[in-house]
Formats: C-alpha cells, structure tokens, sequence
C-alpha cells in the first residue's frame, strides 16, 4: 500500500528526519489560507499516489500570492498518469544546491533489505540506474543487526566530503531504516535529499518522500492501514479485493482465471512464450465457490482490452464443476460472448466436462493446449 508524500513526511517527522514546513489543502481557499502561515517562495504539489509529478508539471514555485493562486488552480484537478489531483502540499522552499537519491528497500537476490544511495538523485534517477549503474551505492542492512553506523558512514563518506554531512546523513539513514522496519515497509525512499545552506552551514532535507507498505503485514499496523485512500486504488482491484480475489489488472488481451498464485503466474509466462500478452494476474485462492467464479468473469470482462479467457484450474480443494458452474452461471448472468477456453484437471473434472458439453467453452487437455488455444481464438 503507497501513501501520500505529505503522510510519509509526517511519519519522517515523527522519526526525526528533517522535511520543510508544510500543509495540505483539499481546496484553493484552504491553500490560500495555509499559506498565511508559511513564508514565500512556497512550492505547490500535487499528492497522488504516483511518482514524476515534477516532469507531469505538477511541482511549482510560487514566489508570491497571486503565482500560488494560478499554481494551485492548474494543479488541482489536474491529472497526473491517470489519476486526478484532490490535494496540494504546500512547503517552504529552500534553495537547493545539490539533489541525492537515498531509499531502503527488499533486495530478492541478496535476501535482504538494502540501502541504496546516489549522489545523482533528483527526477532523472531511473536514468541513471540504467545509463550509469555505477553511480548507485548499495548495502545490505543485516537483518538481525540493523543498519550500523560504521556502513553508512562508509557510504555517506562516497557521497560528502564534510564530516557535518555525514552525520546528517547517518542520522537520516538510520532513522529511514528504523521506519523501514518498525512499520514492515517495502520501500521508504526520499528523492531528492537536498542540500542547502542555512547562516553557511550546509544540511540535509528530505524534499520528497516515499513510503510503500508490506500489504500482508499491514494488519500489524492498523494506523497505517487507516491511510489506504481507496478512491485512488484501480476500482477493479478493490473490487477483487472485496471478492477475497487477488486480481492485478496489465495492459494484455487475454483474461486470466487461475487458481494458485504459481499456476497464475506460470500462465501468464506460457501466454508471454506463445506469443500472446496477458489482461492481469488472477488467483481465484484455493477453495472457489461458483459465486467466486462469476465475480471473477465479471471483474475481469469488465476490462475492455479482453477479447479471449483461459480458465486453467488444477483441481484440488477447489472442485472443478464448481467452477464449470461458476462459468456457466457467469456467462448467462453477465452476458458474456467472449470466446472461452478451459483446462479443469483434478477433482470432480469428469462433472466439470459434463457440464460444459453444450457450451460454447473450448476445453483444453493440458495447459500449452490451452494456451495455444486461446491466442487462436484470439486471432479470429
Ligand atoms: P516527483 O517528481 O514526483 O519525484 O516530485 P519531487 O517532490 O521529487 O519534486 C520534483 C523536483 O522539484 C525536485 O527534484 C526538485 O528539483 C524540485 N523541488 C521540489 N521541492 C522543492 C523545493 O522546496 N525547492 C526547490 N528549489 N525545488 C524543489
Ligand atoms: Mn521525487
């Protein structure tokens, strides 16, 4: 689960790394009344749950009163890769002299959380990862230990040539890792730490922030989960998450229904290697019920860009007629002309072939037949 960057601030806040004074505004009387309180130039920008607000121009300085009015008023309603702007952060600026890319996230290969560090942060971060992966510093935070002062020392050292800096930097790397783990995060992140000068002395600030949460740890922390903004969610996820469906929507032609998160992801590798693109990942879970089955059809033909299904089931605890009827039933009740195709092996599968004899479901023996079977249909 992502959050707001004004709700990790606050959460930065309370773990003592340094941000700009700052307010939300749900509205443009709310943000020409917050801004009384904080002192011009102030930059406005737009909260969504999506990063590279900045290039989407939807990060801008106002250097007085009348600039923040038109700021806000372009920024708001604005949208930003699909999603509309409801809210404003409104922060004090600083003049920054230098932008550093710092994030703490879960490393797969090395099994382990990792400090990732750059000092070429700022909005082209992605670029350099790609162009120039030598400019990225990456550690590993022992997981019984924590980060140690000593290892961001040594990184802090790459990155500043000034002692003052460095401790800024521990500081922040340490407390960026305690919110990593207290709170079981994903990703905590901040792009840019700036650096700026205040009466000639040079600090850190954390000029954006990122936090992404662990959803299957998020019960843990149910002042957290409080935040999740479902208006912002894509609605056919929540409504799969509602189905106790675990359902994400891609951007291919061929609707998935599987059960096992494994089966589900092997599907979609075998319709990748056939030449075909994947709707979404579906995992319909171990015990389905036929109401499952049609909540499944509904959600999935409900995106426009399916123009073929494969249902491919290994029937265990889930009993394939119970999904047989469950297609059926959707189907007739959601009136769906797709072409279909199903592979159902293990139990009850005999009942489930009965079933389905006078349909128009193509069934398919095993799961390349289906496959092929499918991206056929799908070609006419
Ligand atoms: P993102 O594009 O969604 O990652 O949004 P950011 O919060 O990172 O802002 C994008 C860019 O706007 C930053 O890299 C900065 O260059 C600039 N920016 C953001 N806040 C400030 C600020 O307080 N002062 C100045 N001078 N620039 C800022
Ligand atoms: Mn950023």
């Amino acid at each position: 689960m992502k959050i707001y960057e004004y709700q990790a601030k606050e959460i930065f806040r309370n773990y003592n790394i340094p941000t700009s004074k700052e307010k939300i505004a749900f509205s443009l009387d709310e943000a020409k009344s917050v801004a009384k309180n904080l002192t011009f130039p102030i930059v406005v920008k737009a909260q969504v749950l999506v990063g590279g607000r900045g290039k989407a121009g939807g990060v801008k300085i106002a250097k007085d009163i009348n600039e923040l009015e038109s700021h806000v008023k372009s920024i708001l309603g604005m949208n930003i890769k699909g999603l509309t702007v409801k809210k404003v952060l409104l922060a004090e600026t600083i003049k920054i002299e230098a932008e550093y890319y710092v994030g703490i996230t879960i490393d797969r290969e090395k099994q382990s959380a990792v400090l990732i560090s750059s000092a070429s942060g700022g909005m082209d971060i992605e670029q350099v990862a790609q162009t120039s992966p030598e400019k990225i510093l990456t550690i590993v935070i022992p997981s019984f230990l924590g980060l140690k002062p000593f290892q961001s020392r040594n990184v802090g050292y790459q990155l500043f040539n000034d002692a003052n800096l460095v401790n800024n930097f521990i500081s922040i790397t340490t407390n960026l890792t305690r919110i990593f783990f207290d709170l079981d995060c994903s990703l905590v992140e901040i792009n840019p730490l700036a650096l700026y000068s205040v009466n000639n002395e040079k600090k850190l600030i954390a000029v954006d922030a990122k936090i992404v949460f662990d959803d299957n740890a998020l019960f843990k922390h149910p002042d957290m989960a409080a935040l999740r903004d479902i208006e912002s969610e894509e609605p056919s996820e929540v409504q799969a998450k509602k189905a106790d469906l675990s359902y994400v929507k891609l951007d291919g032609d061929v609707g998935c229904v599987v059960n096992g998160a494994g089966l589900a992801m092997a599907t979609m590798d075998l319709i990748k290697r056939h030449g075909g693109n994947p709707a979404n990942f579906l995992d319909i879970g171990g015990s389905s019920s036929p109401e499952k089955m049609r909540a499944a059809m509904k959600i999935l033909t409900a995106d426009k860009n399916v123009k073929a299904v494969l249902v491919n089931i290994f029937g265990g605890i889930t009993r394939c007629d119970d999904v047989a009827q469950g297609l059926l039933w959707a189907m007739k009740e959601e009136n769906i002309a797709l072409p279909i195709v199903a592979r159902l092996v293990g139990t009850n599968q005999d009942k489930a072939k009965a079933l389905l004899t006078d349909s128009p479901i193509t069934f398919a023996e095993t799961m390349t037949d289906g496959v092929k079977k499918v991206i056929k249909a799908l070609k006419g």
